[in-house]
């Protein structure tokens, strides 16, 4: 139903006049490398600091969640691999989540949701207006 676009500045639903979301990705550290597309990556690396991890993206960090916690991957004799996680020595912290955004790329540049889409058609059509192609077909309905 929404499509995504690209502007420099926040569009703003033309129904609602609400601000129309980002489309972020959010990248999560220290985890085993499962997923990696548009949405979300993990990632092996353990940065303590936004800085740090924002050396590893090239996309500009919006958000940071930190934890107090690590976790270590292990081997055993035998070859199976295990995870442990502790809470880090000192009080210590890091990066356990960002989300980040390309600068430019928006949920959609009209609308807020499908439903303010649809509530926004309606009114459009209740005060008149239609396409080429509602004017075509009601013209060959009456010839
Ligand atoms: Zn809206």
């Amino acid at each position: 139903m929404l499509y995504h676009g690209k502007s420099q500045t926040q569009p703003r639903c033309h129904y609602c006049g609400g601000k129309i979301k980002k489309v972020t990705k959010t990248v999560y550290f220290n985890r085993v490398r499962r997923s990696d597309d548009d949405w979300v990556s993990d990632r092996t690396e353990v940065p303590r600091t936004k800085e740090e991890a924002q050396r590893l993206l090239n996309m500009p960090i919006l958000s940071v969640r930190y934890t107090d916690q690590i976790t270590t991957y292990h081997k055993r004799e035998d070859g199976s691999r295990y995870a442990k996680t502790e809470y880090i020595p000192d009080g210590g912290k890091r990066v356990d989540k960002v989300s980040v955004w390309d600068g430019e790329t928006y949920e959609n540049l009209y609308f807020c949701n499908g439903n303010h889409a649809i509530a926004f058609g309606v009114l459009m059509a209740k005060s008149g207006h239609c396409t080429k192609a509602y004017n075509k077909a009601v013209r060959e309905d009456q010839s």
